[in-house]
Order: structure tokens, then C-alpha cells, then sequence
């Protein structure tokens, strides 16, 4: 049986013992894709609450950041807020599975969309947080800037620094479909020159996306494994109420990924998979009343099952 490496099992080889992501919400934090500088309505699968409603967010009213704001006067309570968060993550997850170590993991919109001295505040922060080893940010290919990336790398020589970037398709026409608003010819160039700063890379890709074959979603996973990045995380499309795609499938504009044909596509992508490459999540789905569709998305405990079922048949354990 080969081994899928998981971040469970990349995280225990590097520290020798289990480290836990710590899911961060920062207030006035938005995204280009919504705010405007790049589109509106963001992508059509993005209704963002959705992300971590658990963490009681108050978004202040009025109040946006992006790369040109000059004063942040929330910047005081961002800090809080990330403590607060950290720490109550950091409790559960000790008394739950004993956990030791953390990585930050900043989740929620597009978190390098903001000015650099916020950013620095907020990562500097995260860094200080006793038995954390580093942090992992999510955020768009678009929205990071030269000053951010030298800051990390100096991070990452003594830190784990890892970039989330959502690649979801290398199809520029299925991109213009889901109002991604980015191409992926300048992904790929983002992504090279993050590499480039020895920042480690995530790349988040989407199975299911309207118009995709089997064969196109393949050839992302080919893409981003030819750009080298260090670990993938992937999930189906499934529709959540209050989204444009909620309005696409209402009219069958939209039709979702079944779990066979998910499965099947997941089992050719581990294959594909380089050893060394860590795979940190196959699968997503919601459990709550959000979920238009499909209704296979909403136990993820028995998603997970059929497909490590299905992964086991073919000489794989993850
Ligand atoms: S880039 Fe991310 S945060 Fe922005 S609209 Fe798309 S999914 Fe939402």
C-alpha cells in the first residue's frame, strides 16, 4: 500500500508530532473579486460566511480594507480578534486530540488584500503565538505584493510559511465562467515567483466546475503539480444558497459533480500525484441547511469513507 502524503503525515516527519491548522476570520478584510478593484458579486460559488460560521465575525460597518488603505483604525481589534480566535481554536484542539503545535491558518477572504503594515501586524503576531511553527495564508494570485513575499521569505527561513493560492482551474474560458476575474497565465507567474522567494505554495483546486470534463480537471492537477508546488487541497463544487451558482443550478443552468464521477476523477489525480507532494484535503462538503447541492456533499465523514475506500482498491492509503 503507498502512502498518500497527508499533512498529518508531512507535518509529523518535519516536527515529530501532530500539528493542527488554526482556521482565522480577520474583520475588514474583503477580496478584489467583490469589492470591485477586479469585479463584483465575487466568484460564483463564494458566499463567504460559509467559510468559518462558527467564529462570530462583526464585520465593521463601512469599513474595507485593500492595498491602498492608509490608516487601518481597526487594526487594534484585528489583533485582538486574531488572539482570541488562535486561542480558543488552540484550547479545543488540546483538550480534544491533545494537540501541541499550530500553524496559523488565515482563512477567510483574500488575506494579503490589505496594506503591508496591517499584514505585518497581524503575520508578526501570528508568529509570536507560543508552540505555533507558522502560518499558512489564503489568498488570490492577484493580491500580493513584492513587499509582502521578501517579508515572508525572511519568515521562512526559520518558520513554516506557506501561501494558499486558488488556482481552481487552468482553463482561462471555465475562469470567465466562474467570475474568477484572474487568467492563468498570471497565476502561473505568481506562483513561480512565490516559489522563487522559497515561500512554500498550496494550490486549491475545484472538481466539477461548470463546462469541465474528467479530462480538464486532470490537466489542472498536471499544471499545478508541473509549477512544483509543494502541497494541493481539492474539493468538488457544490452549491450553497445565496451565491450566483445557486441561481445557475435553480434554472439547471448548473448541473453538480456526481460523487462516482468525483471519486473516480480523485483516485487518476493521486496517481498523479508525486510522492513528495503533500496532499492536504480531498474533499469538501457543508452539513448544514446552506447545501442546495449535491446532497453527497454533506457528511463529509462518510465522503472521506468511499473515498479512501476507493483509493484503498487501487494500492493507496490516505
Ligand atoms: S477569490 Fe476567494 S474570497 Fe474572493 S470571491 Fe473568489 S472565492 Fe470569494
Amino acid at each position: 500500500m503507498q502512502e498518500v502524503l497527508t499533512a498529518g503525515r508531512y507535518f509529523r516527519k518535519h516536527f515529530n508530532c501532530n500539528v493542527y491548522k488554526t482556521p482565522i476570520s480577520i474583520l475588514g478584510f474583503t477580496c478584489p473579486n467583490i469589492d470591485g478593484s477586479k469585479a463584483r458579486g465575487g466568484c460564483v460559488f463564494c458566499e463567504n460566511e460559509s467559510f468559518s460560521p462558527n467564529l462570530g465575525i462583526q464585520k465593521p460597518k463601512g469599513f474595507l480594507l485593500n492595498h491602498t488603505s492608509v490608516e487601518n483604525p481597526f487594526i487594534a481589534s484585528q489583533l485582538v480578534q486574531l488572539e482570541s480566535q488562535f486561542n480558543q481554536t488552540k484550547k479545543i484542539l488540546a483538550k480534544k486530540f491533545k494537540a501541541k503545535k499550530f500553524l496559523v491558518y488565515f482563512q477567510s477572504f483574500t488575506n494579503t488584500y490589505a496594506p503591508f503594515k496591517t499584514l505585518k501586524a497581524l503575520y508578526d503576531k501570528a508568529l509570536s503565538f507560543e508552540d505555533t511553527i507558522g502560518i499558512s495564508i489564503g489568498t488570490r494570485a492577484d493580491s500580493i505584493e513584492k513587499e509582502i513575499l521578501e517579508y515572508l521569505s525572511e519568515k521562512a527561513k526559520t518558520k513554516e510559511i506557506w501561501i494558499e493560492y486558488g488556482i481552481q482551474s487552468v482553463y482561462n474560458e471555465t475562469l470567465e465562467k466562474i467570475n474568477r476575474a484572474e487568467t492563468i497565465e498570471d497565476i502561473e507567474k505568481q506562483i513561480k515567483l512565490t516559489r522563487k522567494y522559497g515561500i512554500k505554495v498550496c494550490a486549491h483546486l475545484i472538481f466539477g466546475l461548470p463546462g469541465e470534463t474528467q479530462e480538464m480537471m486532470l490537466e489542472s492537477v498536471k499544471k499545478a503539480i508541473e509549477l512544483g508546488v509543494e502541497s494541493i487541497k481539492i474539493h468538488p463544487l457544490y452549491v450553497v444558497k445565496k451565491t450566483a451558482l445557486a441561481n445557475d443550478f435553480k434554472k439547471k443552468q448548473f448541473t453538480p459533480i456526481s460523487e462516482e464521477e468525483y471519486i473516480d476523477t480523485l483516485v487518476k489525480t493521486i496517481k498523479l500525484i508525486p510522492k513528495e507532494m503533500m496532499v492536504q484535503r480531498i474533499t469538501a462538503g457543508i452539513s448544514d441547511d446552506s447545501l442546495l447541492s449535491p446532497f453527497w456533499c454533506n457528511n463529509k465523514h462518510r465522503q472521506m469513507y468511499n473515498i479512501k475506500e476507493a483509493l484503498k482498491k487501487e494500492g493507496y492509503e490516505y
